[in-house]
């Protein structure tokens, strides 16, 4: 359940409260917000004459939910916004990796070149072998603010485990936590504590439950701004990377409130396909498309098979725009 305290109500009543309720506990600008575990269907009397508003749930995606709140979160990306009434979809592309700052300006000046605001790009790796590249780290990161600096990017960087979460919120303005990380309570716990949008990738074995449970962790702590990104799940199916879910995608729109962003990179892992999906996904009237281009794919320290040469982005770029504008959508 949950319960909005009355604005009036002072910070220690609102502690009791949430003991006595064994609630997560906000402050949401205006009030002290409670989180109640859902199994709880009555305010308690003791509560009542404290509480302005409450919301019984039927599972614990409560903040998320709809019934909450029925029209999509508002998220502030720069100069731009996503969901709420906007109609935005909002690009955010760039290589999979930072790798040196040759390569990330020959990204930023394309992004510039196409008006894309988003630019992605990942420092901290999360990589399936000990052996492979890793990422810049902090020098990666550096680089990326230095872009945004020289260009007034929008900066999507990823965060691999708690130890460098604080550098990425430093740096970045957009904190992606990876499939594999999407488990990791420090990182969301940390990312609870900023009000910096939040994009959080559905792990490849998780459920639509637990991916949004993940962001109920970051919304409970105090952080309205989460975004979801359906990056593909694991299937019988071998001949591609991942299979995109878009049946999630349209489950994650009818019942959540957060946007939805969607990463046709990672599900397909080869290039060929990119353009056909991102079609497929701007025509289901999503707020975001992270994809992921390279200067030279064919040298990429990682994910060189999905990277777009930029003459494929071009492309991509102008199949989109005419699909986002017949549902309704201007890619931004
Ligand atoms: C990435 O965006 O480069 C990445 C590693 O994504 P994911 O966490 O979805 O695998
Ligand atoms: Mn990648």
């Amino acid at each position: 359940m949950i319960i909005h305290l009355n604005p009036n109500v002072s910070e220690s009543k609102a502690h009791d409260h949430a003991k006595s309720t064994e609630s997560a506990i906000f402050h949401d600008g205006q009030r002290f917000v409670l989180v109640t575990p859902s199994k709880l269907k009555e305010l308690p009397a003791s509560l009542a004459s404290d509480t302005e508003a409450h919301w019984p749930m039927d599972s614990d995606i409560q903040l998320a939910s709809k019934s909450y709140r029925s029209e999509t979160r508002t998220i502030k990306l720069g100069d731009v916004s996503i969901g709420g009434s906007s109609n935005n979809t909002m690009v955010a592309a760039g290589p999979c990796s930072v790798e040196s700052e040759e390569q990330i300006r020959q990204s930023a000046s394309l992004m510039t070149e196409l008006g894309i605001k988003g630019l992605r790009g990942g420092c901290y790796k999360p990589r399936t072998s000990p052996y492979s590249f890793q990422g810049l780290g902090l020098e990666g990161l550096k680089l990326l603010s230095k872009m945004r600096e020289e260009n007034g990017f929008v900066i999507v960087s990823e965060v691999r485990d708690a130890t460098h979460v604080d550098d990425v919120i430093e740096h970045a303005d957009v904190i992606q936590i990876g499939a594999k990380s999407m488990y990791d309570h420090g990182i969301l716990k940390a990312c609870a504590k900023t009000k910096k949008p939040i994009l959080i990738k559905r792990g490849f074995g998780t459920t639509l439950q637990e991916f949004v449970q993940a962001a109920e962790f970051v919304l409970s702590g105090g952080n309205p701004n989460v975004m979801l990104c359906e990056r593909g799940i694991r299937t019988f199916e071998t001949k591609t990377r991942f299979t995109l879910d878009l049946c999630g995608v349209a489950w994650l729109k009818e019942h959540t409130n957060l946007p939805i962003i969607l990463d046709p990179s990672h599900a397909l892992g080869y290039r060929y396909g990119i353009e056909d999906l991102s079609n497929a996904c701007v025509a289901m009237g999503i707020d975001g498309l992270l994809v992921e281009v390279h200067p030279d794919p064919s040298v990429a320290k990682s994910d060189a098979a999905q990277q777009l040469y930029h003459d494929q982005f071009r492309d991509l770029l102008k199949a989109i725009k005419p699909v986002a504008q017949a549902v309704g959508r201007t890619i931004v």
